[in-house]
């Protein structure tokens, strides 16, 4: 457990989802880049703070999960379009795979991501859950 204030403090500022917008053309990026897809080096990127809102855009529900993964089986991940137009892939919690559909209003929430029993580490990162009063959101 000695490890985990040390990588939390490291991944602290990802708690804020920070993107990237091109001042030229407004194209929103997250994860960060360094360079407009669109306008490369005519481009220039400022950092933006993200909503963090959007919704699922496609979804995968996952009943054999990778080596880590066993415990939060069945688990659902999602394509989710940012309102700021980017898609990122995340993992979704506090919804039962059955309840997933397509343009779902989701959020995200800094969460567990995944334990190392061995190694006593314990990862964090986004997720997503479903935006309050659309489901019956349920603890962990
Ligand atoms: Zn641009």
């Amino acid at each position: 457990m000695m490890s985990v204030p040390r990588f939390w403090r490291n991944t602290k500022a990802r708690y804020r989802m920070i993107g990237r917008r091109c001042r030229r053309c407004g194209q929103v990026y997250f994860p960060p880049r360094n360079l407009c897809r669109r306008c490369r080096r005519r481009g220039e990127l400022e950092e933006v703070q993200l909503s963090g809102r959007g919704e699922v855009y496609s979804f995968t529900v996952i009943r054999t999960p990778p080596v880590g993964f066993e415990r939060s089986a069945p688990y659902v991940m999602a394509l989710v379009k940012l309102e700021e137009g980017p898609m990122v892939t995340a993992q979704l919690a506090d919804v039962e795979p059955e309840e997933v559909r397509i343009g779902m209003k989701v959020r995200s929430v800094f969460r567990k991501i995944q334990e190392d029993g061995e190694a006593g580490l314990i990862y964090y990162g986004f997720k997503f859950v479903p935006v309050e009063g659309e489901h019956d959101v349920q603890g962990e």
